[in-house]
């Protein structure tokens, strides 16, 4: 029997009851309990991400009648964040509910499953994975780490950050330290500012005693559950670096490999409804929130002049770019990447696009 398969000592003593009075017949009781650890990358119940990857667990227990259930660990419970990959890839934890660039160390690959520099948004993200190849390319990156991905949350587009003072030109970016994962982290190096990636449960001290000047965490539902408007004042949008965060869930692949084709079914099931129900609570709390910062923090909201956006896409494309010399698997996921960000650029523009233009004209609607 594997490590991480046990049957419950209670399974066992209820099995040998019902054998002896025939009173008790669950299947959970009369074949046992698989129980998954996952690690996240995300402090405790934190919007959004944490409760996501509760509820992601909870979707599991529920579907499988409690054949198969998760038990999730936050940030730092059973690994520190940013080793939950490696955790789930050695099998010291089951899987994990992270983001994909913070492996970019592993491979640059990783950040085309999370989100890169002026890439896709939500729904072109789900578009490629699902329909454009995606997954494929995926599967194929993570089981040369033993594990098996899946898309599990979006964020929708994130905001450009908070910053201590206004960002007028390139110029003021310079020499500025900013959190800021994935290669959004790289474009920032390349115009001359200071990026790091930190956890998210590590941005608020970081910001407050000074060691950064800057930061992007998620968006207003998200910014405002970690007060960063007591520390900073400007709050910038849009977010180059992030257009539609596709939030992962990593099993180990001898975990996987392990599991009946219910049980897969139910993980890959509860993945893809999760992945859709963040990102509309993402989308129904947003403004809220904003308006929350605005009127009682008194933030003061900004949009970065289209000379900034303009110059960043050009270093955005460079750095996007650039990574095709990582690695053969980085070039294949970059080309296929490449090839459908062109034709989502092409129907968004007739679709999405042309549609939000033409909703904001300035005609009488029912009020
Ligand atoms: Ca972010």
């Amino acid at each position: 029997m594997k490590r991480r398969e046990f049957i419950k000592g209670a399974a066992v003593a209820g099995a040998a009851t019902a054998a002896a009075t025939s009173t008790l017949s669950t299947p959970a009781i009369a074949q046992g309990v698989k129980e998954l650890k996952l690690v996240t990358t995300w402090p405790k119940n934190f919007p959004g991400l944490g409760t996501g990857a509760e509820r992601f667990a909870k979707r599991i227990n529920d579907m499988s009648g409690g054949s198969l259930t998760v038990k999730v660990f936050a940030a730092g419970e059973l690994v520190p964040p940013f080793e939950s990959f490696d955790a789930v890839s050695n099998g010291t934890a089951d899987m994990y509910h992270g983001a994909e660039y913070y492996w970019q160390g592993k491979s640059k690959a990783f950040n085309f499953f999370a989100a890169v520099p002026y890439g896709l948004t939500a729904t072109e993200q789900s578009a490629w994975i699902h329909h454009g190849g995606g997954q494929q390319l995926w599967d194929e990156l993570s089981a040369g780490f033993k594990v098996k991905p899946f898309m599990a949350a979006n964020t929708g587009v994130q905001m450009g950050g908070w910053f201590n003072k206004e960002v007028n030109s390139l110029e003021d970016y310079k020499g500025l330290k900013i959190r800021m994962p994935g290669l959004g982290g790289e474009v920032l190096r390349k115009i001359g500012a200071a990026a790091v990636s930190l956890p998210g449960g590590e941005i608020f001290p970081a910001l407050q005693s000074g060691a950064i000047d800057a930061t992007e965490w998620v968006g207003p539902w998200n910014d405002l559950a970690f007060g960063f408007y007591k520390v900073t004042k400007y709050y910038y949008y849009p977010g180059f670096h992030e257009p539609g965060t596709t939030l992962s869930v990593g099993i180990n692949l001898d975990v996987w490999n392990s599991l009946s084709t219910e049980h897969k079914a139910i993980i890959e099931a509860a993945a893809t409804a999760e992945n859709d129900y963040t990102l509309a609570e993402f989308n129904a709390r947003n403004n809220d929130s904003l308006n929350t910062l605005i009127n009682q923090h008194n933030v003061v909201l900004k949009k970065f002049p289209d000379e900034v956006m303009y110059a960043i896409g050009e270093a955005s494309g460079d750095v996007v770019g650039g990574v095709r010399s990582d690695s053969a698997i980085t070039a294949k996921v970059l080309d296929s990447f490449l090839k459908f960000r062109k034709q989502s650029i092409a129907w968004s523009k007739l679709s999405d696009q042309a549609y939000w233009n033409a909703r904001i004209l300035p005609f009488k609607y029912a009020s």
